[in-house]
């Protein structure tokens, strides 16, 4: 192994870097070279089993005892330390999972403001009083939900970890984050700035691992209450199973397939623009990008060789290199997975407009072509099925109403795009879209105060916002017979 390389042997398990028992150490690819850059422990089921008791015993310790306003000093401490530490943790990410420096950069600058936010919020928790009758009084207060599984993908690692972590931390809980297997090293450097910012041993375990073993165990734990989980909708339904052993709380962001509608009326440069955007961004490794473009027939032609030719000017390189404008894959099986697409939809009758191939000039690098197909249909499974790499399909319609049916008729309902300047039409289409955020005359417009989360497979419950909040709790609901008579309180 290279001496350069960096190195994240050991688990953080009650507040402690310590190596794995049943696990091992692993090297880590780089997706941009597809070279090994860092090591990093995964955790073995053993492993797990000490992430949940230590969580457990930081739960029933010093954490429950804390005030919100202490735990809100401390996420406002870790949303500082996360802004002083912006610029590596934006480099880790990149080199770890391959997303351009410019949008790790972006997106990390808005990163802090999600700690803020739930800072605010722990400072602010409260039940209701009901004021049922004179005779008993009736309050609820809201209780942290215990120890927290959390699972995540590796398309957006840090970002995915955050937005279970600093409502967890707001509301109480205790957590065992297990990161992605492609991905494990950023959530280490959270727990050390997390362990800084005096969150106490515990509370923050990260045990990286397979999902197949420390996910599944994790998951079927005993002393687990609560799985919050990012990733494939496959996955949200084994997790559903597994965790059924004690009724554990659930919460899944997982995928979409998302419709990014442009009519008529639209302003068209601007809709180009985004559509190029949404489709190509993160090398079409995101969950809400609008992979499926429904474009009015009047435009069609005109939009299609716009994003065609627009395609052929990204800039793609190593993720690390200010002027990339779209990286790799984030790693090998994601790389083939995108390429049996290609063919999939070249044999199922798509016109492929441009791209359609892996770009074989840059090394052992896992870069693709964006790819554009024409003369998409709903029913083929380039527009059925999420692919997760710089692939658009472009479907035409004729009417507002058959805009709304393709758009509908999908398993998924993350996010939605919209794209017109006729104001009844964009309420109208917005309220009929099944679909948990919809954007009009913009895209990938994300907040830390908006709830997101999908319909259909495409989630349950929602992260961000005071919503975002909520599945951290239990309601416990206290009634008080002020009577000191119980027949009298019962009679009622
Ligand atoms: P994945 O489901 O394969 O893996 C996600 C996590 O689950 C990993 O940590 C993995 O180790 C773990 N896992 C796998 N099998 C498990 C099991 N049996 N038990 C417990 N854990 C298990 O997903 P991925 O390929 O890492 O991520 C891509 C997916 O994530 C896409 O579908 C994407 O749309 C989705 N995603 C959704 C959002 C959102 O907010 N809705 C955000 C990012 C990614």
């Amino acid at each position: 192994m290279s001496e350069d390389l960096l190195r994240h042997e050991k688990l953080f398990i009650g507040g402690e870097w310590v190596a794995p028992t049943d696990g091992e150490v692993v090297a880590s690819i780089n997706p941009s070279t597809g070279k090994e850059w860092a090591t990093a422990a995964y955790a073995g089921t053993a492993d797990i089993d000490r992430a949940v008791t230590a969580a457990n015993e930081a739960f029933r310790g010093p954490w429950r005892k804390m005030s919100g306003t202490d735990r809100s000093n401390i996420l406002r401490r870790l949303g500082d330390l996360y802004a002083a530490n912006a610029g590596r943790l934006a480099e880790l990410e990149s080199s770890d999972n391959g997303m351009p420096i410019r949008d790790s950069r972006a997106g990390i600058a808005g990163h802090p403001q999600y700690y803020y936010y739930y800072s605010g919020l722990a400072a602010n928790i409260s039940g209701r009083n009901i004021q049922l009758d004179p005779s008993v009084h009736v309050y609820t207060t809201r209780e942290p939900v215990g120890v927290v599984g959390m699972i995540t993908p590796w398309n957006a690692p840090l970002q995915t970890v955050m937005w279970k972590m600093a409502p967890a931390l707001a509301a109480g809980c205790t957590m065992v984050i297990k990161p992605a297997e492609q991905t494990p090293i950023t959530a280490f450097e959270l727990a050390k700035l997390a362990a800084e910012a005096g969150v106490p041993p515990g509370v923050i375990n990260v045990v990286p691992g397979l999902g197949s073993t420390a996910g599944a165990h994790l998951v079927g734990h005993l002393g687990v209450n609560k799985i919050s989980f990012t990733g494939e909708h496959r996955t949200a339904m084994e997790i559903m199973k597994g965790a059924s052993v004690n009724l554990k709380r659930l919460s899944f962001e997982t995928g979409g397939k998302s419709p990014h509608i442009i009519f008529d009326d639209a302003d068209l440069e601007q809709a180009i623009n985004a559509a190029t955007h949404s489709a190509f961004a993160l090398c079409g490794q995101s969950c809400a990008l609008g992979s499926r473009l429904l474009v009015h027939e009047s435009v069609y032609d005109k939009v299609v060789n716009e994003i065609a030719s627009r395609s052929t000017r990204v800039r793609i390189g190593n993720a690390l290199d200010p002027s990339t404008q779209m990286g790799p894959q984030a790693h090998d099986e994601q790389l083939q997975k995108t390429l049996r697409y290609l063919d999939i939809g070249r044999n199922e009758g798509a016109r492929l407009v441009v791209g359609g191939e892996r770009i074989n000039s840059m090394g052992d690098g896992y870069f693709v072509k964006p790819t554009v197909f024409a003369d998409v249909t709903n029913s083929m499974r380039i527009a059925r099925e999420e692919i997760f790499g710089p692939v658009v399909g472009v479907i035409k319609f004729k009417t507002e109403e058959e805009a709304v049916a393709i758009a509908n008729d999908t398993e998924y309902g993350l996010v939605a795009g919209l794209w017109t300047q006729n104001v009844g039409r964009a309420h109208r289409v917005a309220a009929q879209i099944q679909a948990g955020m919809v954007w009009v005359n913009t895209y990938r417009y994300l907040r830390y105060n908006i709830p997101y989360g999908g319909y259909k497979i495409s989630g349950l419950n929602r992260e961000n916002g005071s919503e975002g909040l909520e599945p951290y709790f239990e309601t416990k609901s206290t009634i008080i017979n002020l009577t000191g008579n119980y027949a009298d309180a019962y009679a009622q």
